[in-house]
C-alpha cells in the first residue's frame, strides 16, 4: 500500500512550510516585516521597542519594511 508513507510525507512538508511563515520570535504570527539582512518576523514582534537587533544575525534593525503588501 505505502499510503501511510505518503501522508506522512506531506504532513512534514506542510510542517516545515508552516515553519517557514511562522516568526520565529513568538512563533504565534506568521511572518510580516522583513529586515535590512533579509531576516524576517512578524510586525508585533519587529515593532516592539526593544527588538533593535535581528534575533537571528544580531544585525542592527533600521528600516523594516512589510514582507507582503
Ligand atoms: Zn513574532
Ligand atoms: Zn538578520
Amino acid at each position: 500500500m505505502g499510503s501511510n508513507r505518503e501522508l506522512e510525507c506531506w504532513q512534514q512538508l506542510i510542517q516545515s512550510l508552516t515553519e517557514a511563515i511562522t516568526c520565529e520570535i513568538c512563533l504565534d504570527r506568521e511572518k510580516e516585516i522583513s529586515f535590512r539582512c533579509k531576516h524576517t518576523a512578524c510586525e508585533v514582534c519587529a515593532s516592539r521597542s526593544s527588538f533593535s537587533i535581528c534575533h537571528i544575525c544580531q544585525e542592527p534593525l533600521t528600516n523594516h519594511r512589510r514582507l507582503f503588501l
